[in-house]
């Protein structure tokens, strides 16, 4: 008699406490439906990235000086700098420049330590490509000015998209005029 008092003790006690954990599972997915979608619909809408976001990298042909700083600061000597010695002059004259965007791992260092300010990183990040050989820029295509997705009538942009602390996406649509994104 003892025992089956005991039994059912025991297994009141474990039904309270898989209810109790069915109940928090239930509130955990009561709280993810009130929140709004984190998922923006690229590519007709598009994120702008932060002011300091390490981009393609954007050169100015006409300010290097050849002095391939930027190939040994870099941690994998990925800057492809070919120049020739001027012997009348005594000075370095670029003929070609290049970066494999294939292998660069955008970390900046090129950019922060080029004395003459000839590199820049820009907003860009749409780089892919069906052949990866497309990616070796050359100083033409490092040349181009960066796309501005904010001149871009067709996509909606979404600025300063961040997750406060209580998960919640937050942002702001450019619709022409501006207005809230979440909330
Ligand atoms: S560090 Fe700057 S100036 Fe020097 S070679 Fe590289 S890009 Fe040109
Ligand atoms: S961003 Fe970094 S990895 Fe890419 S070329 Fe510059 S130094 Fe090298």
């Amino acid at each position: 008699m003892f025992s089956i008092i005991n039994g059912l003790k025991n297994y009141s006690e474990q039904a309270i406490q898989a209810g109790r954990y069915i109940g928090q599972g239930f509130l955990v997915t009561l709280d993810h439906m009130n929140r709004s979608p984190i998922t923006i619909q690229y590519p007709y809408e598009k994120l702008i990235p932060s002011e300091r976001f390490r981009g393609r990298i954007h050169f100015e042909f006409d300010k290097c000086i050849a002095c391939e700083v930027c190939v040994r600061v870099c941690p994998i000597n990925l800057p492809v700098v070919d120049w020739e010695l001027k012997k009348t002059v005594k000075k370095k004259q670029l003929k070609n420049y290049s970066i494999d965007f294939g292998v660069c791992i955008f970390c900046g260092n090129c950019v922060e330590y080029c004395p003459t300010n000839c590199l820049s990183m820009t907003e860009e990040y749409e780089l892919s490509t069906y052949n990866r050989y497309e990616l070796n820029y050359d100083q033409t295509a490092l040349g181009r000015l960066p796309i501005s997705l904010i001149d871009d009538l067709i996509i909606e942009n979404i600025f300063n998209f961040s997750f406060s602390p209580n998960g919640k996406g937050e942002g702001h649509i450019n619709h022409r005029n501006v207005t809230n994104f979440v909330n």
